[in-house]
Order: C-alpha cells, then structure tokens, then sequence
C-alpha cells in the first residue's frame, strides 16, 4: 500500500498531533547534534528509520499563564499532556503498520540507560528538538529549546520512526530566537542555568524535573541515614507522599519548571493569551541582566559566544548535506 507524506500528516492531526513534520533518517544520521555521542535514528533501527515523523503537542494556555516554578497544576496537566502525546504516537505506529510499513516510537521522555547521568544530562536516543529543525516545525531558542512558529517552545515533542519512504518537510531556513537582544528566558530561569547559545543541565534537571528520580533517592538516602525516630517522621512526611503521588501519577516527574517556556515572546500564542500575564518577570536580577546586557554587546560586534557555531544548524533551521 502506498502512503504519502500528506495523508500521514492528516491522520497524525486527527488523532490530536498540533504540529506534524517529516525529516529524512539519514540526514539524521549525518548530523548528530553532538557527534562525540551521537542520538541518531539509524542507532535505534536502521531498518525501519527512512522517515522520521516528528509530532508536536501544544501545551496548555491556562498553565502557561501560571507564574510559579514548582506549580503542583502545571506538573499534573503537563504530565496529562506527555500521556495524550505518547498515546498520538502509538496510534500513529498502528496505522502505518496496517498499511504495511513496520514503525516505532521515540517517547517524549525516553532515555538511554546506558548513559545515566546522576547531573541530570539523561539524553534520550534521538534529541527531538534538533530532529524538529530538521523536520521543518522549527528553530532552537537561546537554552537550544525548540520554537515553532505557531506556540513558540510551549510544545511537547514526540517522534516516530517508520520503514515508510516519506516526501520530507524543509527546515525553516530562518531563526525564530530574537537571541541576545531578547533574553528573556534567561532573566526567568530561577536556576539561572541559561548561558548563550547553552544550557547548563545540572542546573536546570532538579528544577525540570522536580519530583523525578534525584529526589527520590535523594529522600530514600536522607531516610536511610536518620535516627529510627527520624526515619518513622521521615517516611510520614509530606517529601514521602509527593514521592508517592508522583511515581502514582508521574506528576512532576519529567513535567517540572516551565518558565524560560512561559516568557518566550516568539509564538503566535503569546500577544493573544500570554503577555499580560506574563510580560513582568519575577525572576529580573541585577546580576542576569547585566550578563544579558553583556552578551547583547558582545552580539553587536560580531561575537556570538563560543556555542553558537557548534548549534548553528539548528538555531538558523539552515538545509544542507
Ligand atoms: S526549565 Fe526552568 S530551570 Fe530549566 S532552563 Fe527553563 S527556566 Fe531554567
Ligand atoms: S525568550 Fe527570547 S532569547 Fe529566549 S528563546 Fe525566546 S526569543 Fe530566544
């Protein structure tokens, strides 16, 4: 059976998908975002990766209205989010493998075990937002988080990968971060784990992912090394049943701080549900704004940093072999 790229597209947004792109597998393969480890489809199948699908699913508006870092709302609709998308995903598999094309899903979350990283930098095998740049549906923003042109970065991504030969989408070919002269991301990090062109992960990771597996252990290791009466209050204590309730219904646990996502400006949603909300930022201090004023200098002359070249690709969604 034949399938082409638009009906794979229509049946992904009938099933809930806001953004649908295609990339080529092997143009993924060619260029790993960081090759010393490379996160490319053909190391998960390389039968089965001609096309990648890349899926978006938007986030909601009223949560990204919310100020707060550590919001118990945002942490439980997010997580419903992350559900909805990877239920997209599976759905989408079943209709190319009844149209004969053996496929696989790339969960929003997934990472390889292989790599644990107790600082926080848990790369899955594919990096989504790199592969969304590829597949058209954007660029990367100052922290190298994905924008798009309709949500800005306040998307989930999701992909799958299909045997199904598909007409690919073009990446954008211009850069959507207003970079520098903007900032805004980086003067509401509360971690502030936001550089230029970068983002330090071991800041951002207790943050993102606030209820997640660090804090787990990190309670277990505090209970193992109380006192017995202490160890009796500990297991009581209200860190024991956000622990619970998290593991219970995976709030907070890849679904935590969203606020560089909030305050981005880019995103035809913002003007319309967002700036009022969202124009003032807590978060200002004298010392980041110093920094960003710094880095808008130093953009002026010329200098972008010493990140910016290795993410270029990405950050200008520019085509090339
Ligand atoms: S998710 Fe939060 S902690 Fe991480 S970079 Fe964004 S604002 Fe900073
Ligand atoms: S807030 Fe500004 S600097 Fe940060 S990603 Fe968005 S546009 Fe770029």
């Amino acid at each position: 059976m034949n399938l082409t790229a638009a009906a794979v597209k229509a049946k992904a947004r009938a099933l809930g998908a806001d953004l649908v792109g295609i990339a080529r597998g092997d143009v993924l393969d060619r260029h790993p975002p960081d090759p010393s480890r490379p996160q490319t489809p053909g190391r998960i199948t390389s039968d089965d990766s001609k096309s990648v699908i890349v899926l978006a699913r938007r986030l909601l508006t009223g949560i990204n209205r919310l100020k707060g870092h550590d919001d118990r709302h945002k942490q439980y609709s997010t997580e419903l989010v992350l559900t909805d998308l990877e239920e997209i995903e599976l759905k989408l598999v079943y209709f190319l493998e009844d149209a004969g094309f053996p496929s696989i899903t790339v969960p929003p979350v997934h990472f390889d075990p292989r790599h644990y990283d107790p600082k926080g930098d848990t790369r899955g095998p594919l990096s989504l937002a790199h592969a969304a740049v590829e597949a058209g549906l954007g660029t990367l923003g100052l922290n190298l988080m994905l924008l798009t042109p309709e949500y800005g970065p306040r998307v989930l991504l999701g992909a799958v990968l299909t045997n199904c030969e598909l007409d690919p989408d073009r990446p954008l070919g211009d850069a959507l971060c207003l970079g520098e002269a903007c900032g805004r991301c980086l003067l509401a990090c509360p971690a502030d784990a936001i550089g230029q062109w970068k983002l330090d992960k071991e800041r951002c990771a207790p943050l993102a992912s606030p209820y997640g597996f660090s804090y787990l252990m990190g309670h277990v290791e505090r209970m193992m090394k109380a006192s017995r009466e202490e160890q009796l209050a500990l297991l009581k204590s209200k860190e024991s049943f956000m622990s619970w309730q998290s593991i219970l219904r995976g709030v907070g646990v890849y679904s935590g701080c969203t606020r560089c996502v909030d305050v981005c400006p880019v995103g035809r949603d913002y003007d319309t549900h967002l700036r009022d909300a969202q124009e003032e930022i807590a978060e200002r201090t004298p010392e980041k704004e110093a920094r960003l004023a710094q880095m808008a200098r130093r953009r002026e002359s010329g200098d972008r940093g010493p990140h910016y070249a290795h993410s270029a690709r990405w950050i200008e969604g520019s085509e090339g072999e």
